[in-house]
């Protein structure tokens, strides 16, 4: 069927009048079909609207679980979801109330949009990421299209700028978010030491520095930068064998690198002592568990990964309940992230190119035109965090 590249003069239904047609990668989970499509290009419809010029944007495993159709729901009304999350792009409009933002300016966009119900507390405070009922939608993933399409018309509330100096690495802002939420939350749950651990706020003590990073995925990568970056003396405990990439990168940042496959947990705390803190980055919850068996006194175990369903493993409950009291051990999960986390993720960014110029580089291992998205995620790209870059 030829699709006219021109306007429609009819207004369709939904949010945004049609332009005309600009690229998209969509997952169709009725057909269980991903591809390149012709998607109607949003235009400014509210005063307080941005548009934008989509310039990268980042592939996780969540695209993946989505382009498998394991996970992903399109809008309602939609048979498809454009999908994408991870974002950087460029502003080529702005609505007459937006206050702040510049053509030219590149911007980050958050993912979750609140949920509509009045008792929401969290959703209400703009703190989605705390969303009680669950009826929250998430752009690129849950009932609501993504960045990986040409253009992007977002409320100004759910944008950040990024110096233009990060246009190479800005995309990696995203994932960064889920360490600083985890760490705002650390530290408000380590203020229960009271010797002053963390000894100022965002800054670790001695003797709670401990901290364990699960993974040496981009979400892994990126946590133990911020842990180092906040005082922390990391180690980096992952399924990837010794000599990669990955290890160049912790080994670039100060951290200790200690590979699973040749390394028990046994190992893994005798090398680093008490463990004060463990950032889980890997999503299988065989080596999380595991871990959590050898946790430290006074410890925090942060859960960040989804796992997929595979059979259930036998874990010991009664040794795992008796240290957690015994030895005032907290574990928490967490799940998306505040707008302040998207403030310091871009900050600390710039924090991390400073001082680890190269490693912060080789975190992004390619990029791809939006023709090139399909195998890219279905998986058959290795390295650490491909990206799209729409704007090639
Ligand atoms: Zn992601
Ligand atoms: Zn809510």
């Amino acid at each position: 069927m030829h699709i006219p590249k021109k306007a429609n003069s009819d207004p369709p239904a939904g949010r945004f009048a049609i332009l005309g047609l600009m690229k998209a990668v969509a997952a169709f989970p009725g057909k269980r079909d991903i591809r390149v499509i012709d998607h109607p290009e949003p235009r400014i419809e509210r005063s307080t609207d941005v548009k934008v010029r989509m310039l990268d944007v980042g592939v996780c495993g969540t695209d993946k679980e989505i382009a498998h159709f394991d996970y992903g729901t399109p809008p309602v009304g939609s048979e498809y979801l454009v999908i994408g999350h991870e974002s950087l792009s460029e502003v080529i409009e702005a609505g007459p109330a937006v206050k702040g933002f510049d053509k030219g300016d590149l911007v980050v966009m958050t993912v979750r949009r609140p949920c509509p119900h009045p008792e929401c507390m969290a959703c209400r405070v703009g703190r989605q990421d705390f969303c009680y009922t669950g009826d929250f939608t998430e752009r690129g993933i849950k009932q609501h299209h993504g960045y990986m399409t040409e253009f992007v018309v977002e409320d100004a509330q759910y944008l950040h700028k990024a110096p233009a100096g990060m246009r190479d690495i800005a995309v990696l802002t995203e994932p960064l978010t889920i360490a600083e939420k985890a760490l705002t939350q650390l530290f408000q749950v380590q203020a229960r030491l009271p010797w002053a651990c963390p000894a100022e706020p965002g800054r670790v003590a001695k003797g709670c520095d401990h901290a364990v990073v699960l993974g040496a995925g981009p979400v892994g990568l990126l946590g133990a930068m911020a842990l180092a970056l906040h005082g922390f003396e990391v180690t980096v405990y992952s399924r990837s064998p010794e000599g990669g990439e990955q290890q160049d990168i912790v080994k670039a940042i100060g951290a200790r690198y200690v590979a699973a496959e040749t390394n028990s947990v046994d190992d893994l705390v005798r090398q680093v002592g008490s463990i004060d803190v463990v950032y889980e980055a890997i999503g299988a919850s065989s080596v999380a568990f595991d871990v959590i068996r050898r946790l430290g006194t006074n410890g925090v175990f942060i859960f960040t990964g989804v796992p997929g369903r595979r059979e259930p493993i036998p874990v010991d409950t009664d040794l795992i309940m008796r240290d957690m009291v015994l030895k005032n051990q907290l574990i928490f999960g967490t799940v998306n992230a505040p707008p302040e986390a998207f403030e310091t993720a871009i900050a600390d960014l710039a924090e991390f190119r400073k001082r680890w110029p190269d490693a912060v580089s080789k975190l992004i291992t390619k990029r791809y035109p939006i023709d090139g998205a399909i195998p890219l995620l279905q998986g058959k790209a290795g390295g650490i965090k491909n990206v799209v870059a729409v704007g090639a």
